[in-house]
């Protein structure tokens, strides 16, 4: 049985799961940025940490996980960051429980939150759909319950790495007859049930972790409704506060940037002022985003949740990892344009991946646009779309 880790200090926490990570990080992972886990490599790490004690740090412990602090789950984070660990979705253990914590029933948390605990099942996210995506109120895939069964029928698009997962959950529409929101319900379904099919879409990075899904009479029992017919989406908005810290913090631009200069050093421009310039300018927006964060997890490590601050946290990380991306691709000159790793100073940097991961960085987890409208409007006390 693993210690009760927030009983010890932050410093003796983080000096544990810092020597556990250098004893057991798999090396052929340490390519931040570049690197996600998927598939067999995903389930591999969740199989690890939770061999090792340290799988689930925001689950309550009734349900296996650690029950950590918020600001011990931010120095999980930071560790990893600094370890160079691949980035990990883990749509199961981070977007989904929490929603079978409080909306689902018993049998449904007996029955899927243990698999999801030992990597055994790797679940992905169905929302978006080809017209329905900021809009997501607009969806129209639909589930009509016959007897004990529920018959879908429609497409998902967009969805992150479902050709590597064992379950989605997904938002159907039950009810057309009321207000948009009000006829969305939440149902959990089985990737090889008859009728699902998936069809990865291949991305300019050359990865095919994007898919569109397709539900051609699709049955699945009644009882794989989390929370009440046509409330999902009350379910959906279930929240994820503790997520959007992360999502807002600088550690995609400060790997970037840290790649940036490599660059720099590799092809000898460490002494021109226009590129040290640029370079300066970037480190101290870097600088000031991670003060931002820092700021807005303290709150939140009180209690105070600051949306409209984690909406724009969100937007200013993004918008950031980009124009580092974007500098990477302007100082590596014709090299920018290579689809495979460029050859620079005795290492290897695929800056045009790393530009490609950054691209869509400011689209989803809420569209940047629309985060600003969200923003301005909590900010102003106004109701504009
Ligand atoms: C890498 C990646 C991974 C994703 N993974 C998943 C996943 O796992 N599961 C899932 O369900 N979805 C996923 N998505 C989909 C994502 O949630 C949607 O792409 C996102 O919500 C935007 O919707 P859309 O693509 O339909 O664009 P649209 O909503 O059509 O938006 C197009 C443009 O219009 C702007 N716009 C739209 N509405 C407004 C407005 N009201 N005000 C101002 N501007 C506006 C947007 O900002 C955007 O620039 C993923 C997307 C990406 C890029």
């Amino acid at each position: 049985m693993a210690d009760d880790f927030n009983l010890l200090s932050n410093d003796a926490f983080r000096d544990r799961w810092r020597m556990w990570l250098q004893a057991n990080y798999p090396e052929e992972w340490r390519i931040p940025i570049i690197y996600r886990l998927a598939g067999d490599d995903e389930r591999r790490w969740h199989r690890m940490t939770y061999e090792a004690g340290w799988r689930a740090p925001a689950w309550p412990k009734e349900y296996g996980g650690l029950g950590l602090s918020l600001e011990k789950q931010l120095i999980m984070h930071q560790e990893m960051e600094g370890h160079n660990c691949a980035r990990v979705l883990d749509s199961g253990a981070v977007l989904l429980a929490p929603v079978l914590m409080k909306y689902g029933t018993q049998e449904q948390r007996d029955r899927y939150l243990p698999p999801i605990l030992r990597g055994e099942e790797l679940w992905c996210q169905g929302y978006s759909e080809p017209n329905s995506g900021s809009d997501l109120a607009s969806l129209r895939t639909s589930a009509v319950l016959e007897g004990d069964e529920f018959v879908i029928n429609g497409q998902k698009i967009w969805t992150t790495l479902a050709a590597y997962a064992d379950r989605i959950f997904v938002l159907v529409r039950t009810n057309n007859d009321v207000k948009k929101q009000a006829g969305i319900s939440f149902v959990l379904a089985d990737m090889g049930t008859p009728g699902l099919t998936v069809r990865p879409i291949m991305n300019l990075a050359d990865e095919d972790e994007l898919c569109e899904i397709f539900f051609d009479d699709v049955r699945i029992p009644a009882e794989n409704l989390v929370g009440e017919l046509n409330q999902g989406w009350t379910v959906a908005k279930a929240l994820l506060g503790d997520e959007r810290i992360a999502n807002g913090a600088p550690s995609l631009s400060r790997q970037a940037f840290d790649v940036l200069e490599q660059l720099v050093d590799g092809i000898g421009l460490t002494e021109d002022i226009g590129q040290t310039d640029r370079m300066a300018q970037l480190y101290c927006d870097i600088h000031d985003l991670a003060a931002l964060h820092a700021q807005v997890a303290d709150a939140a490590i009180r209690g105070e949740i600051d949306n409209a601050g984690l909406g724009l946290m969100k937007v200013l990380a993004t918008d950031l990892f980009q124009r580092v991306s974007d500098e990477l691709l302007n100082t590596a000159g014709e090299d920018a344009g290579l689809r495979t790793p460029v050859g620079i100073g005795g290492v290897e940097l695929d800056l045009r991946k790393i530009y490609m991961i950054a691209r869509p960085s400011t689209i989803y987890a809420g569209a940047n646009e629309v985060q600003r409208n969200i923003a301005a409007n909590m900010l102003m006390g106004t109701t504009a779309k």
